[in-house]
């Protein structure tokens, strides 16, 4: 992405009406860009560090290791005044990334890490959980974390209450205005514990098309068609639990 191109998706999306936009990590390599991005567009990018439980690139994508987030232990402390939540973090069991028990005890020793790394700091964490719905959510009640956001979460609405109670939220990213799949869960889920997401530039509304933080009208318009409110309504709600979650986020 050339610094030209970042502007100008930058500059779509502020015309677009964000008023803030939270830029989440995979890996400890991408830490100190998230910060950099962030005194680029001050008080508009926010920063995240987070390490996903898948880690690599699309050939040799694989299960989190503990080593994995080591190294990086100390740039937490060093930047916990700048980053506004720990994540992207989460439990990914897809069965051909993690084959093994062993596989998936590591990574919820990894998510269990970064989960007190949240509570030491008093921060929210951004959740990623695949094939992992119940055990993702679980491993946080018992942690005891209050301030969650449960991203692209695709699990059975019964699970998805129990977060709910548990006074999680959740989001949804413009992949969602594909199918139907996702209705039933984004119908039972109340407004109040929702939020919009893009996860640009993976889970456009096209596959094959680059996704933005612009495209975020979309998540938008999509609940409101589900939940048979309007858009502005969807608007108002979602950037109220936004920043209710997101306490750091001054604009
Ligand atoms: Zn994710």
């Amino acid at each position: 992405m050339s610094l030209q191109d970042l502007d100008d998706v930058i500059l779509r999306a502020k015309k677009g009406g964000l008023k803030a936009l939270v830029a989440v990590t995979e890996g400890g390599r991408e830490f100190e860009k998230v910060i950099n991005l962030s005194k680029v567009y001050p008080g508009f990018v926010f920063p995240c560090f987070g390490i996903h439980p898948l880690q690599g690139s699309a050939q040799d994508l694989h299960s989190v290791k503990i080593q994995d987030l080591e190294p990086f232990l100390p740039l937490f402390q060093k930047y916990k005044d700048d980053i506004v939540a720990v994540g992207e973090i989460g439990l990914d069991f897809t069965p051909w990334y993690a084959k093994t028990t062993q596989e998936r005890d590591e990574q919820i020793e990894v998510f269990k890490k970064q989960l007190e790394i949240s509570k030491e700091l008093h921060l929210p964490v951004n959740v990623h959980s695949r094939s992992a719905a119940k055990v993702t959510i679980a491993t946080m009640k018992e942690q005891g974390i209050r301030q969650a956001l449960l991203h692209n979460f695709a699990g059975r609405p019964s699970v998805a209450m129990e977060g709910v109670h548990a006074g999680f939220c959740f989001s949804f990213p413009p992949a969602v205005t594909r199918n139907e799949q996702r209705a039933k869960l984004i119908k039972q889920i109340p407004l109040e514990h929702l939020c919009l997401e893009t996860d640009s530039p993976a889970l456009g509304s096209d596959k094959h098309v680059r996704n933005e933080p612009q495209n975020i009208i979309l998540c938008c318009e999509y609940i409101a068609k589900v939940k048979g409110v309007s858009a502005d309504r969807v608007m108002e709600v979602t950037t109220r639990n936004a920043f209710r979650l997101f306490t750091k986020l001054k604009v």
